[in-house]
């Protein structure tokens, strides 16, 4: 009876999951989605709650305190800004989850593992593993506590491989005989190697792939677990993340121009760092006040405002949102060109759009925003700078070379609002800013805007 009323509770819980995922396929359902995933995950929980052989209640309690205070913090405080790192964290919390639950069950089945939950706790172990170290080394790049820069060097394929070869074997070792413990903690540890491994070598603009993947990778450690434990919401819920996850990767690495083989084992990194210190760079770039832009963009039939990172910090949306209002009274035609890792998640300047009311019609994708910026009279970068830099398409060396960019340089006039001349995520110079038919505006996005409002209601 009891076993039933588990089963019923986990259905119902990977039936939210899927809504969920079905859901935050749109923006305008979204919201429901993340409702439906919250449902289904108090489903499991309460599920766990009622399975027969759970008889102690004290330290599930005791764990479910201590993850909501670590959770409600970081979802109430964390900016948006810093997502990514704080979804690279819940990745290696989730990993480490599967990995500790991994290496009990080893522990306490040891000498009577069959053959099928002897590979399950491996691969739970080496996908976990992997993802611990590698969502905490995302984790510090993104945060910038250590160095964003790829670390690359001759035969890192060889050694990452090698590396992921013994924890391989290790497995199969421990198939043919399960009391290998010295060689199960040997799995451990080069799955852990192997996270640090995979992430050294990623920078520049390659980092929401390689997220996606690890979110892809704790999935898997997750079905695995549910393999292991027997548990059918793990399963289900570790298969939508773990496919999910892949999908969302391999989308992006085709985005992004990217060979999908060389994320898979964290070969992205091949490049010869050719970037020139932007900041030292000397050279003189043409810069204007708000009265100046606003003379630039009276008259302009087509206006195509291109958003990153900096419009984010800034919280500028809803001035942008107004400056295109402004614009539209002024006749012009205006359109957002949404690059799809502008900004520091999947996504980021179209959620920041839609709060400031901007009609999601406005928003174009990459490939028509270039079609539009072709023929665009003036394009309006807000704190956007890798993903409109043209080293993308000209420098073979660059660390963004070969990523489809929003090719702004095309469009009749360029306006650029940012603080200075530092470089945007990549750490690399934009040549873009030293075009003839680019005006720098100076200055936090916000303000800029701001002043744009004004100037052009007074007449330009
Ligand atoms: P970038 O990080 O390339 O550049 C942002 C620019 O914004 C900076 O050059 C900065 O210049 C400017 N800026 C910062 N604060 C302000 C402010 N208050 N007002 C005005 N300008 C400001 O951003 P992009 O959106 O162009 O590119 C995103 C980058 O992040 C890509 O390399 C992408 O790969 C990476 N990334 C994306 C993720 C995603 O999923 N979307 C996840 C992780 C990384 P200054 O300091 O001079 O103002």
């Amino acid at each position: 009876m009891r076993e039933n009323i588990v089963e019923y509770l986990y259905i119902a819980a990977g039936l939210s999951f899927v809504f969920a995922i079905k859901w935050m396929t749109a923006p305008t359902t979204s919201r429901r989605g993340v409702l439906a995933g919250e449902i289904g995950m108090v489903l499991a929980v309460i599920g766990t709650f009622v399975r027969p052989e759970v008889t102690q209640f004290t330290w599930i309690v005791v764990g479910l305190m201590a993850g909501a205070a670590i959770g409600v913090p970081l979802a109430a405080f964390v900016p948006m800004t810093a997502m990514p790192q704080r979804t690279a964290l819940s990745h290696a919390f989730g990993a480490a989850a599967a990995t500790l639950v991994g290496v009990a069950e080893y522990i306490i089945r040891e000498p009577h593992l069959d053959r099928f939950t002897m590979v399950v706790l491996g691969v739970e172990v080496l996908l976990g593993g992997l993802t611990v170290t590698g969502s905490l080394m995302a984790f510090a790049k993104l945060q910038e506590l250590i160095q964003g820069r790829p670390v690359v060097y001759r035969g890192q394929n060889v050694v990452n491989l090698a590396v992921l070869a013994i924890a391989v074997v290790g497995i199969v070792w421990l198939v043919i005989d399960p009391t290998a413990t010295v060689v199960f903690a040997a799995v451990v540890v080069a799955a852990v190697a192997f996270g640090v491994l995979l992430i050294i070598p990623i920078g520049g603009a390659d980092m929401p792939t390689v997220i996606a993947l690890l979110n892809s990778y704790a999935g898997l450690s997750a079905v695995a677990m549910g393999f292991a434990l027997d548990n059918k919401v793990l399963e289900i819920a570790g298969a939508l993340d773990g496919s999910s996850g892949f999908i969302l990767a391999v989308v992006m690495s085709r985005a992004m121009n990217r060979n999908f083989r060389n994320i898979l084992f964290g070969a992205f990194g091949q490049v010869t760092m050719s970037a020139r210190d932007a900041e030292a760079d000397d050279r003189p770039v043409r810069s204007g006040n708000s009265v100046d832009g606003a003379a630039i963009l009276d008259g302009a039939r087509l206006v195509v405002v291109v958003p990153g990172y900096g419009m984010a910090v800034a919280q500028a949306q809803h001035k942008v949102r107004e400056l295109a209002d402004a614009l539209e009274r002024n006749g012009s035609e205006v359109r957002f060109a949404i690059h799809p890792v502008a900004g520091r998640m999947p996504g980021h300047m179209n959620v920041l759009l839609a709060e400031a009311d901007v009609p999601y019609d406005r928003m174009v994708e990459l490939e028509e925003a270039n079609e539009l910026l072709a023929r665009a009279d003036v394009a309006i970068v807000i704190g956007a700078n890798d993903v409109t830099n043209p080293a993308a398409r000209t420098e073979p060396g660059s660390p963004v070379y070969g990523m489809p960019i929003l090719d702004v340089d095309r469009a009749g006039s360029v306006l650029v609002i940012k603080r200075s001349m530092a470089p945007g995520f990549a750490g690399i110079g934009n040549e873009l800013y030293y075009l003839g038919n680019t005006t720098m505006l100076f200055g936090d996005a916000k303000t800029v805007v701001g002043s744009l409002v004004s100037d052009l209601a007074d007449g330009g």
